[in-house]
């Protein structure tokens, strides 16, 4: 079936179109706007997977107004560019197909100059002007999965909390694919070239390409760990290495006359990230306390956090998980509305909204919330858990069943959600029980 509509597709939209950098004709089985399509997709759920969106307004609109520069200076100026920030201490940087181009906090707060942002900005914009996620996507299996998207979920029941927990793994589904994409040596050849034309275009001073390799070599050395992310998506080679200091060594003088190396703003924005790592460090710690049981800690610590950087939504939204596995509803509510307030956005305080409301009795509220949720992070076994024992609480059965099905599906059944949705399966459809047939 998924091969018959593979060909289907392959003889009807099938065509050829010149690649946007080299002009080459070449297989294309997704227009620009499929392609923007199928990032705007797969971004939501890759972005929760890598440690959810950064908020600082100020950071962001100067990460990606560099971004753009970038954007209008490379081969594909006409595709909306989006430049976010990872909230993650782990170095890590990558571009899905439609210009949802990332950078995480940590490898921002590494960064020495301007230049090197724009290096490793430019690198990734090189990515998606030069169509590699396309290509991968196109020429694998995955490509059958894609085409299933969405076809199958449009059929499925009525009832919303099922079809939100439907959607959430065909979507899941996507963003695996994209997360196990591996770029070749020649992607990231070409990768490194355009990040270095681009960047000049701009204006930045091309040999941040070397100070970015520069310190990406040197956390290897340091972090091995943290930079784990970023050196499986983007090896750093020897041959790399060279490449970028033959090419830079060979410009001539004019055109490194009056670029950028860096700018106040760069040093003013990396200051504050670091600033603002200190108060990640205690969120980290209570994270931790939180995993041995040591709950009262673990606000303590979660406390200070919100102390040192009020408006951090994790930190809320991290509290008030704590406050509801101590068995207050209330306070966790009020934090998860905090932790929502700042950041709209963030899957743990839909979730903890919404297992919040469920124990406090409000079902309206806790729908709401956690369909909002598994919209937020599709495919995470969590919602669809609470979105089953919500369905069942009204008596619907059978859609109790499919979101407890989905939370199973997407975790396997030894996982914190997982082992009790096939409990409460079992117990739901039991074998003689006619829903047995699938
Ligand atoms: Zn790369």
């Amino acid at each position: 079936m998924q091969r018959a509509a593979l060909v289907c597709l392959l003889l009807l939209t099938g065509c050829f179109q010149p690649n946007p950098v080299t002009g080459k004709s070449e297989l294309s089985f997704y227009s620009d706007e499929d392609e923007i399509a199928l990032g705007a997709q797969a971004a939501p759920g890759m972005e929760q997977e890598s440690g959810g969106l950064y908020k600082d307004p100020e950071l962001e609109a100067y990460v990606d107004a560099v971004g753009q520069r970038l954007a209008k200076s490379s081969d594909r100026p006409t595709i909306p560019f989006h430049y976010r920030i990872l909230n993650t201490e782990d170095a890590n940087a990558f571009a899905l197909p439609g210009g949802f181009v990332y950078i995480s906090r940590g490898l921002l707060a590494s960064l020495e100059d301007e230049s090197q942002m724009a290096a490793c900005l430019g690198h990734e914009t090189g990515h998606v002007a030069a169509r590699h996620g396309v290509h991968h996507l196109q020429y694998s299996q995955i490509t059958s999965v894609l085409l299933n998207v969405g076809a199958q979920v449009a059929g499925r029941g009525s009832d919303e909390a099922a079809i939100a927990a439907g959607r959430g793994l065909k979507v899941a589904q996507t963003v695996t694919a994209l997360a196990s994409l591996k770029y070749s040596r020649d992607d990231e050849r070409q990768a490194d070239h355009l990040g270095i034309d681009y960047a000049g275009r701009a204006g930045w001073d091309p040999r941040g390409m070397i100070g970015l390799m520069k310190v990406l070599q040197k956390g290897e050395k340091t972090q091995p760990n943290a930079l784990q992310a970023m050196l499986r998506t983007h090896p750093l080679t020897t041959e790399r290495v060279e490449n970028a200091q033959a090419e830079t060594s060979d410009l001539p003088p004019e055109n490194l006359k009056g670029k950028t190396i860096s700018t106040p703003e760069f040093q003013r924005q990396v200051a504050r990230l670091r600033e603002a790592e200190k108060a990640y460090q205690h969120h980290r710690k209570s994270k931790e306390l939180a995993g041995q049981g040591k709950l009262q800690e673990a606000v303590q610590e979660e406390d200070e956090a919100i102390r040192l950087a009020p408006r951090q939504a994790p930190f809320h939204a991290g509290r008030a998980a704590l406050k509801l596995r101590l068995n207050v509803p209330a306070e966790a509510l009020s934090s998860a509305h905090q932790a929502e307030a700042l950041d709209p956005g963030l899957y743990e305080a839909a979730l903890v909204s919404g297992a919040a409301s469920l124990q406090a009795g409000d079902t309206g509220s806790a729908r709401a919330s956690l369909t909002r949720a598994s919209r937020l992070w599709p495919g995470h076994p969590a919602a669809p858990y609470y979105l089953g024992a919500l369905c069942e609480k009204e008596g619907r059965r059978d859609a109790a069943a499919e979101c407890y099905a989905a939370a199973l599906q997407a975790e396997g059944e030894s996982g914190t959600y997982g082992r009790p949705a096939a409990e409460a399966l079992r117990r739901l459809r039991p074998p003689t029980a006619p829903h047995r047939r699938r």
